[in-house]
C-alpha cells in the first residue's frame, strides 16, 4: 500500500474582483478628467516642435530669455521661463496648468 502526501493546502485563494471593479473605474474617470488636459498639452507639444524647427525652442515667448533646462526637461513644452509665468499667472491669464509639483529653481 503506498501512501501519498496529502495535497498542499490549495493556491486559490479568494480574489477579490470588487476591489478590481474600483480601481478600473477610477482609472476611467482618471483617464476621462485627464483626456482634456492631455489634448491641451499635446497641442502645446506641437507648437514647441514648430519652435525647435524655428530654433526659437527654449526660449521664453515672453521674454525672450532662455528656460531653465530643467523646466524644459519636465514640460518640454513650456513656451515661457519660471518668472513670465509666474507674471502671467499673478495676472490670472493662465497659459497652462501647473501642478507638476515641479519647482525648477535652478538659475
Ligand atoms: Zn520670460
Amino acid at each position: 500500500m503506498v501512501e501519498y502526501a496529502s495535497g498542499t493546502p490549495g493556491d486559490n485563494t479568494p480574489y477579490s474582483d470588487e476591489v478590481d471593479e474600483i480601481q478600473a473605474s477610477e482609472r476611467r474617470e482618471m483617464t476621462y478628467a485627464t483626456r482634456e488636459l492631455l489634448v491641451d498639452r499635446i497641442n502645446r507639444l506641437v507648437a514647441a516642435l514648430e519652435r525647435l524647427n524655428d530654433g526659437d525652442y527654449g526660449t521664453c515667448v515672453e521674454c525672450g530669455e532662455r528656460i531653465a533646462p530643467a523646466r524644459l526637461r519636465v514640460m518640454p513644452e513650456v513656451a515661457t521661463c519660471v518668472r513670465c509665468q509666474d507674471r502671467i499667472e499673478r495676472l490670472g491669464r493662465q497659459l497652462e496648468p501647473v501642478g507638476a509639483g515641479v519647482d525648477a529653481d535652478d538659475e
